[in-house]
């Protein structure tokens, strides 16, 4: 695996389908499964590794973010990652961008409205990452199921030529998914009733449940947590809030407890006329991240 600081380095003149997996780093078997995935479509499998400051509404996220580039360096090498690409600030930001990506309506609902600029921050991001990089394929993982609608929108607005998949969300042993701030929990008792809720909705819906308020009520129902920010059924299309299930959607939760802020949610997809939940991909052994 080459690790590399600039887009150029990253490139380089090998020939193939390109993959790339944008992420923050700390990395876990979420990301490694969009490796998984990349690795058995692409040639060349590119890691970009950047804590994006644009895209944190709180200052103190952002400083406390987990950053370890030498752990990460070897999850990656041995998950199959050609080239790491992990660039200081100044490569990515040389000075304050003027310019910014905004995608309307999509970042006007749920995430965008508890954290100002998030989705703008992001959308810039993957943006520069597109246009530098130039990928045949990128993979987003369906954890964060309003920004991979969100990026795919991005990347056929402005006419980004490769195509954006979308990823299983990866759970632990207890369903909670992983996510690189699960380091900072206190009560995973409390946190893994999110996806206890979402499964139970998944269960529900098996059973022919399509009303929204139904479905909300049975998350809030099972939900342990300080505060909830928001339970929602969304279209996939537009990250719409809707009342029924009657189009490819999304049943997102974001909730605090303790000091983290948790988000979740449950992929539904019309194959055929049925509507099928996508409850992800469950560990077998606790992740790198659940072990002392
Ligand atoms: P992050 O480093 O948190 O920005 O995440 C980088 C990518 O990994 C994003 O596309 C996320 O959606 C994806 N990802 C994070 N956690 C998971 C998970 N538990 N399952 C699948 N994908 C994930």
């Amino acid at each position: 695996m080459k690790l590399v600081t600039t887009p150029e380095d990253a490139t380089g003149p090998r020939s193939g389908v390109r993959g790339l997996v944008p992420t923050m780093g700390f990395l876990h078997e979420g990301h490694l499964s969009l490796v998984e995935a990349a690795r058995s479509d692409c040639d060349v499998v590119v890691m970009s590794l950047f804590v994006n400051p644009l895209q944190f509404d709180r200052p103190e996220d952002l400083d406390r973010y987990p950053r370890d580039l030498d752990r990460d360096a070897s999850l990656a090498e041995e998950a199959g990652v050609d080239v790491l690409f992990a660039p200081p600030l100044e490569v990515m930001y040389p000075s304050d961008p003027l310019t910014t990506v905004t995608v309307r309506e999509i970042a006007e609902h749920f995430e965008g409205v508890f954290r100002p600029g998030h989705f703008d921050g992001v959308a810039t991001v993957v943006a520069k990452l597109f246009a530098a990089l130039g990928p045949d394929r990128s993979y987003f993982g369906r954890k964060d199921h309003q920004q991979l609608i969100l990026v795919r929108r991005m990347a056929t607005d402005l006419s980004f030529p490769g195509e954006v998949v979308g990823c299983p969300i990866v759970r632990e042993p207890d369903g909670l998914a992983l996510s690189s701030r699960n380091i900072f929990l206190g009560d995973r008792s409390r946190a893994v009733t999110l996806s206890r809720g979402l499964m139970a909705a998944a269960d529900a819906i098996d059973d022919g449940e399509r009303d929204a308020g139904r479905l909300r009520r049975l998350v809030e129902g099972v939900l342990d947590v300080d505060e909830v920010d928001y339970v929602a059924l969304a279209s996939q299309s537009h990250a719409a809030p809707l009342d029924h299930l009657d189009r490819p959607a999304f049943l997102a939760v974001a909730a605090h407890v303790g000091d983290l802020r948790l988000i979740d949610n449950l992929p539904v997809d019309l194959l055929g006329e049925m509507f099928v939940p996508d409850r992800g991909r469950r560990l077998s052994e606790p992740s790198s991240l659940a072990r002392p």
